[in-house]
């Protein structure tokens, strides 16, 4: 009985868990965040194209990480590289040697799996047929730089933007002359043919990362990996992440990348499962040293007051940009009843929200609302920027229209407005209202 009741759970939450992602996706296509890459063709497999709220989102996080990372400090050089590099860097790298993932291939339906995605490495999980022989895929995207077709102008769109920065440290120290410890900071697309993308913007083929390369002396390595690591904790608070939400896995020895000496994974609770939203890596000096080797040029460090010579270890917090949207966009994602009826809005952070506040004049035909609240509109939009003006559809339209895509404040413009100059503000999450004077409105809403 009790194993049926845990079953009947289990799979309860499995639907629930679905039906939250089949929900999100929808809702982000609907109200115009993110829609699938190249639609109208049928697709693009792990592609997605950002529309116009998608991107206000993504734009709040990123600038949310440039704040802390880079502009809140005095020790952080913001960095912008090219994507496509010259192939020597990665083959320095080791990227064009081992960036692979397994892959199998069924014998009969001919489609392709990562083999440590699969339960059971022998059977085909759509068709039940046998699979064929573990290989290694790599998972660069290969193309050519110029007119040429011979292997010289072979390039790859980058798969990670950390080896734009190890190649400019350089350039940075020689323009600079930082002190250690200092870090590079960038945010910029990455690509990965990734034989099974999935789980929405979870695992596609072109993403974003916001990444740091934070250059320290070797024996102070833990005191960097440990601020870091609380920085970016504080980081996920930011983003209106619950503390609990995200979950430190320290990666055992076998299953750290070959450049690792500590690396943990700070996952997050999706709808599919526990899975990795950021890393936190000490890649010790190997990407600098492997960049002497390849390149021929010396990218040591000098001392000016120890008066040495060496090359700096690294430690490196890497972060998904779409894994964070999806991860602030299913956590946000709720529903309950409100007056009496059921709604769905998106509990955002207000320092995310695409919208900020939502002017409405009561009444659509009456012009001295419409231009009152177009006035009040135009004020708070030079102040605050990410303002909204609707007088489309009833008032408790407009609050369910806004409540979807997670505006924290609506504020109306009604007759008494017109008489003694305050509006109505009404609460995305409590739905509560009250009276505000107009004059108060700017410290009030950018509180
Ligand atoms: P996974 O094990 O899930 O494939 P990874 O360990 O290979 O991820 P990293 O190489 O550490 O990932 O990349 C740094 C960050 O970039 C990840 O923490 C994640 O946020 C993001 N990322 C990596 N691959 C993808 C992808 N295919 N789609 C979206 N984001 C990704």
């Amino acid at each position: 009985m009790l194993a049926t009741m845990l079953c009947w759970a289990m799979s309860n939450a499995k639907m629930k868990n679905d039906s939250i992602m089949e929900n999100v996706v929808s809702l982000a296509k609907r109200r115009g965040f993110i829609y699938q890459g190249s639609e109208i063709y049928g697709g693009l497999a792990g592609t997605w194209d950002y529309g116009p709220l998608g991107v206000a989102l993504k734009n709040n996080i990123k600038n949310l990480w440039w704040k802390r990372f880079v502009l809140d400090r005095e020790d952080m050089y913001g960095f912008d590289a090219a994507i496509l590099m010259n192939q020597e860097v990665w083959k320095s790298s080791g990227h064009v040697g081992g960036f692979s993932d397994p892959l199998v291939e069924c014998t009969k339906c001919k489609k392709r799996f990562r083999a440590d995605h699969l339960d059971d490495k022998t059977k085909c999980p759509d068709c039940g047929a046998t699979l064929g022989e573990e290989k290694q895929f790599n998972m660069m995207f290969k193309t050519r730089v110029g007119a040429t077709e011979d292997e010289s102008a072979t390039s790859y769109l980058r798969p990670e933007t950390a080896q734009g920065m190890f190649v400019n440290f350089k350039n940075v120290v020689d323009s600079f002359h930082p002190k250690l410890p200092f870090g590079l900071a960038q945010i910029g697309k990455a690509f990965r043919n990734e034989i099974a993308p999935r789980d929405f913007l979870f695992r596609t083929r072109e993403f974003e990362q916001m990444e740091i390369e934070y250059f320290v002396r070797p024996e102070t390595w833990t005191d960097a990996f440990e601020g870091l690591r609380a920085e970016m904790h504080a980081f996920v608070g930011d983003i209106g992440l619950a503390p609990g939400d995200v979950h430190e896995l320290e990666v055992p020895d076998g299953d750290r990348a070959h450049y690792s000496k500590r690396t943990i994974d700070f996952e997050f609770d999706y709808p599919f499962g526990r899975k990795e939203l950021y890393g936190l890596a000490y890649r010790t000096n190997f990407d600098l040293s492997a960049h002497t080797g390849g390149s021929k040029v010396d990218i040591s460090y000098f001392d000016e007051e120890t008066k040495e010579r060496f090359v700096p270890h690294v430690i490196e917090p890497s972060f998904g940009v779409d894994r964070t949207v999806l991860a602030v966009l299913t956590s946000a994602y709720t529903e309950d009843e409100m007056g009496g009826e059921k709604r769905v809005y998106l509990r955002l952070a207000k320092a995310v929200a695409p919208v900020k506040v939502a002017v409405f004049p009561l009444l659509k035909n009456k012009p001295e609302l419409v231009a009152k609240a177009r006035e009040i509109y135009t004020t708070l939009k030079k102040d605050i920027g990410a303002v909204l003006f609707d007088d489309n559809g009833n008032i408790g339209k407009r609050y369910r229209r806004q409540d979807e895509i997670g505006t924290p404040v609506c504020l109306t413009v009604d007759f008494d407005t017109l008489e003694d100059d305050t509006v109505t503000i009404r609460d995305r999450d409590t739905g509560e209202q009250e009276r505000v004077a107009i004059g108060d409105l700017k410290s009030r809403l950018m509180a």
